[in-house]
């Protein structure tokens, strides 16, 4: 944990103690802070009485007294109104910032002396965070990933002995942007922006601008330029290195659907045969994980070899293993149509299995990639609306479960290899839907795909494909 000591003798009101709110708690404590916590959920707040930290009801406490509210990520700061400690803070103009505010100001205090690397975008955060991390800690730094992703960011360990070889490599959502106005990273990346999210944000500016501050603030500021906001950011910036997932923009590291390329068109380095960053935006991923790795003193070789052996993140496109000649996808992430684009678009043919709680619009926006699917299963409740929307433009059958949707695809994919001598199939699970129908989550989805698969006779976890 980083004990953060810049709050030191000074009080502070917290809300929000579920996972990252106790070690926020904690650090403050540690770091002699005065710290009175809260939650709406009296549980949470149970079970911040057990590990030692002070708790009352913030309603009955007097807010003059306080020096700041830290927000736990997801509590409203304006949208869709603000949280009731929201309003006591601003009517007693107490200041109000989340973990990675905490975490910045003792990083400047300490004088910022290992790279940070921060990462935001609509799309694509995690991976690219994953994979900034994977090739950084092959290269043989000492790498702290969380923030947005796996640890909360003040549960990372803290400066070293030897922080030149230290980085943290950290995910922001843009709540976590918005409440940390001192974050200062050594690289900032913005991937894309699309509309996401608006229901916290109120408008696509107010959303772009929050996300925007994270690269203006940057030492280094890496900007992905495939949509029309993005590039009027980039514009704002005197120096910026632009990154594209395509090869016909101006940007300073593009992808030709093989290779990262520079400006001129030179290889830079190669994304051939990787499996965990297929499909365009992938290329957009490792483009700007290419230009922050750079960034922080990595060689192209270095790169290419992290690169090279990076797994993927589990429910993202991961590579399952191989039936035969059949290869199995989990993109269980994929829970709206916009989502489950990338991955149908990643296969020339695939046999996709789809479904579940349809949202708003179904999978009308996907009609494009259509073409590209051999035949869809439909799984769950959205099964009968998804056929609908499918008409009579591609085969499908509705397989009512995931264990009879992967049946019936491996049946059909493994049919078709053999009437194309052998050529590889994909089935694929993008559902384009939420998971709550049939299970708790899109990871509890993923994982029972990935066990009907490996249940299948000859399956072969990826790595041991046999010929
Ligand atoms: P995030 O953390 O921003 O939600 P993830 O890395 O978890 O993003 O990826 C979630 C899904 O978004 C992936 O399964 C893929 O379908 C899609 N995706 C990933 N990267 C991009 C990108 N650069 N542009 C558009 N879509 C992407």
């Amino acid at each position: 944990m980083i004990a953060v000591s810049v709050f030191n003798g000074k009080r502070v009101a917290l809300f929000g103690l579920g996972g990252s709110g106790l070690v926020t708690a904690q650090v403050l404590l540690a770091g002699g802070a005065g710290v009175v916590a809260f939650d709406d959920n009296p549980n949470s707040v149970a079970k911040a009485d057990a590990a030692n930290i002070p708790t009352a009801n913030l309603r009955e406490e007097d807010w003059s007294k306080f020096d700041a509210l830290v927000l736990a990520p997801g509590v409203p700061l304006t949208h869709p109104q603000p949280h009731w400690t929201v309003d006591l803070a601003n009517a007693n103009g107490v200041e109000i910032i989340g973990d990675v505010e905490l975490f910045s100001r003792q990083m400047n205090d300490l004088g910022r002396p290992a790279p940070i690397v921060a990462i935001t975008g609509t799309n694509g955060k995690s991976t690219t965070t994953a994979l900034i991390a994977h090739v950084l800690e092959q290269a043989g730094r000492d790498v702290q990933m969380g923030g947005n992703i796996g640890r909360a960011v003040l549960d990372l360990d803290p400066i070293s002995d030897t922080p030149e070889n230290q980085a943290y490599v950290v995910e922001c959502s843009s709540y976590q942007i918005d409440t940390s106005p001192s974050l200062k990273p050594t690289v900032g990346l913005l991937l894309n922006l699309t509309p996401d999210h608006l229901e916290r944000h109120g408008t696509m500016e107010n959303y772009g601008r929050i996300k925007f501050q994270l690269v203006a603030a940057s030492d280094t500021a890496v900007v992905g330029v495939d949509d029309d906001y993005c590039v009027s950011y980039a514009a704002q910036l005197n120096d910026v290195v632009t990154i594209s997932g395509q090869s016909n923009t101006v940007a300073k590291i593009g992808f030709d659907g093989t290779n990262l390329i520079d400006a001129a068109g030179v290889k830079l380095v190669s994304l051939e045969n990787i499996g965990a960053l297929r499909g365009r935006h992938n290329g957009q991923n490792a483009a700007s994980a290419y230009a922050a790795c750079h960034a922080v003193g990595l060689s192209d070789q270095d790169i290419q070899a992290g690169f090279r052996s990076f797994p993927g993140l589990a429910h993202r496109m991961e590579q399952v293993g191989h039936c035969g000649h059949v290869l199995f996808i989990n993109d269980s992430k994929a829970t709206n149509a916009e989502a489950a684009a990338p991955a149908l678009s990643s296969f020339d043919k695939s046999f996709w299995i789809l479904g579940g709680l349809a949202k708003d619009g179904g999978i009308a926006s996907l009609a494009p990639h259509f073409p590209r699917v051999a035949k869809a299963y439909l799984i769950g409740e959205a099964a009968g609306n998804f056929a609908a929307q499918l008409g009579d433009t591609i085969p499908y059958e509705i397989s009512g479960t995931l264990k009879d949707a992967v049946n019936h695809a491996t049946a059909d994919a493994a049919l078709r290899a053999s009437e194309m001598s052998g050529a590889e199939q994909v089935v694929l699970l993008s559902p384009a839907a939420a998971s709550f129908d049939q299970f708790p989550n899109f990871e509890k989805r993923g994982e029972a795909f990935k066990e009907a698969v490996t249940a299948l006779d000859g399956f072969k976890k990826i790595g041991t494909k046999t010929s």
